[in-house]
Formats: C-alpha cells, sequence, structure tokens
C-alpha cells in the first residue's frame, strides 16, 4: 500500500535535500568490484509503518547489495527454529575489532563475539542451514514474502565474486570447525554465506522486511515469527553490534537498534512504531554508509523517534 499525504513523506524530502549538499560522502566499499563501481551520490531512505504503509525519497525503490544486513534476518530465522541453543555457539558482546577479525576466536575457543560479525554470522547460516537444508533460499523467501517483492533475487556476480575474494571467510569458517563449532562442510557454508549477502533489495523491500522487529516478533500476515522477547533481543543485539565497530557512535547520534552492510545499506527500528531503511554506497572508514548514518541522525533529532 502506498499512499503520498503523510506526515514523513515532508520530512523524508527535508532529509533527502539535506544529504544532497553534504560535502563528504565516504568512499564505495573496494574488496570486490562489483561494490566499488557503486556512485557515493546514490541515495535513497524509506520508512515503513507497522500496516505496511511506506515512504520513500531518492532512490529508495533501487535494489543494492544487502551485505551484511542480511545477518539480522539469518539470526531471526535461526532464533525461531531452535531458540536459545544457538547462543551456546555465539555471544552477543560487541566485539571491539574489526568485522572480519580473527584473533578473539583463539581465546574464546572458536565462540564468535556476536552474531553480526562475519565469524558470528557464519555460526548463525551454518546452523540456519542444518536446520532447514537451505539457508540462504529460506532467507531469500522470507524477505520475499515480508516486502511483498517476489523479485527479490540473489545477484549471481556478486556471490561468485565474494567468493573468489573470500579467502578471510574461509579462514574464519575452517577455524571455527576445528573447535567444532560448525556442522556443515565450510566449503557448503561459504557457498550459503556468500549468497546470502548477495541477495539485492530495495530501501522500501528492506524496510518492510524488517518490519517483525518493530512489531515485537509478529509477521506482515500476522503470524509470529518471534516471541515478544527474541524480538527485543534481536533488537539490542543490533543497538549493541549492528554497525561494525562504530556502535557506539550509531547509538549516540542515532538512537536506534541498526544494521549496517559494506553493501551502503542500513536498516533501523524504532519499536512498537516504525521501520527505514537507508542507502548510500560511500562508506566510513569503520564501514558504515556516510549518508546513511546522517540520514538516520536527521531523522531521530527531527522526529524524536528513537529508543532513548
Ligand atoms: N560479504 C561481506 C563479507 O563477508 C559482508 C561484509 C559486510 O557487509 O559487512 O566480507
Amino acid at each position: 500500500t502506498m499512499t503520498s499525504s503523510h506526515t514523513f513523506q515532508p520530512l523524508l524530502h527535508r532529509i533527502a535535500a539535506e544529504i544532497e549538499s553534504m560535502p563528504g560522502r565516504g568512499r564505495p566499499a573496494d574488496y570486490i568490484p562489483a561494490l566499488a563501481a557503486c556512485d557515493p551520490h546514490r541515495f535513497g531512505m524509506a520508512v515503513a509503518e507497522l500496516d505496511g504503509t511506506v515512504y520513500g525519497v531518492g532512490d529508495w525503490r533501487q535494489p543494492f547489495s544487502t551485505q551484511s544486513i542480511s545477518k539480522v534476518f539469518t539470526l531471526a530465522l535461526d532464533l525461531a527454529r531452535e531458540g536459545d541453543t544457538l547462543w551456546e555457539h555465539v555471544s552477543r558482546e560487541p566485539s571491539g575489532n574489526p568485522f572480519n577479525s580473527l584473533v578473539q576466536l583463539e581465546y574464546e575457543n572458536g565462540i564468535p563475539r556476536n552474531p553480526f560479525i562475519n565469524a558470528g554470522a557464519l555460526v548463525v547460516t551454518d546452523r540456519l542451514h542444518t536446520q532447514t537444508g537451505d539457508a540462504a533460499g529460506t532467507l531469500l523467501e522470507f524477505l520475499r514474502a515480508e516486502s511483498g517483492n517476489a523479485e527479490l533475487a540473489i545477484d549471481k556476480g556478486v556471490a561468485a565474486s565474494e567468493s573468489a575474494h573470500g579467502d578471510r571467510n574461509a579462514a574464519l569458517g575452517h577455524f571455527m570447525a576445528s573447535y567444532g563449532n560448525i556442522g556443515n562442510p565450510v566449503p557448503v557454508l561459504l557457498d550459503q554465506y556468500f549468497r546470502q549477502c548477495s541477495i539485492e533489495a530495495s530501501c522500501a523491500d528492506l524496510a518492510l522486511a524488517t518490519g517483525f522487529l518493530a512489531r515485537h516478533g509478529i509477521r506482515a500476515d500476522g503470524t509470529r515469527l518471534l516471541t515478544q522477547s527474541q524480538a527485543k533481543q534481536v533488537n539490542a543485539i543490533m543497538l549493541t553490534c549492528g554497525t561494525y565497530d562504530a556502535a557506539g557512535d550509531f547509538a549516540y547520534r542515532v538512537g536506534l537498534p541498526g544494521k549496517s552492510g559494506v553493501g551502503g545499506g542500513i536498516i533501523a527500528v524504532v519499536p512498537g512504531h516504525c521501520t527505514l531503511c537507508v542507502w548510500g554506497p560511500g562508506l566510513d572508514e569503520r564501514g558504515n554508509s556516510v549518508t546513511g548514518v546522517a540520514a538516520l541522525d536527521r531523522f531521530t533529532t527531527l522526529t524524536g523517534l528513537s529508543v532513548f
């Protein structure tokens, strides 16, 4: 459902105009060519209300590479299936190290710090794959259902590129497997993980798909994915661990649970109220979208909508 006469629409136009005149925009991720080619002047933002009404501005309909944003959904899908057993295999603390770091794994016996650094996301995807037989496919189906967009798909070129540049993730997978913390063959897991990261979706799609976290666990069709407590837990982990090594600064500036990806997208949740997704491919030195964080900062500042 789309309407044009709502209080969010003028606000989005105002924010987009401010973003337009921002001087610095950061640089696109350059570890794979498909991301390096993105134009940092692209910008989109969408807000979805709890009933699925969605508002947007700029490139809000443009699909981009979801990358680490996908980690929120695999976490929710696995938690929904196995519950607290997951926490025996991955912790819930901010890492203080870069997203692809190996260093903490050795002295923490192959148990990653949280589900949003790569090591933790690999554990979650491994477990979801064991539960479902098709982690990336289960994720894609979920995103299609929640966004109402049956055309969401994996970009196979990006997935192949991830795989070709995947030595670090392979190392993380094998290292954790040596501690018995990976159940599937590591190449099978990596294939699932790279496909998961390569799903293309727009701000509109992702704002809608995040709705269950603002609805305390309830999916778009009214059925329950997570208990109210589990939805709270996922939101809390987003707040503390969702924006790489800058979660403190993100909480300070934006004040919402959020999850970023190196494709330049960020999703954010105002529990009980609405969800947001912003996209701007230029990243800061810690991997978060420069325009995306600025836009969310303006949104919570202008509306007063934050968890604080
Ligand atoms: N596919 C990327 C990786 O695993 C995801 C990075 C990200 O968005 O944080 O390296």
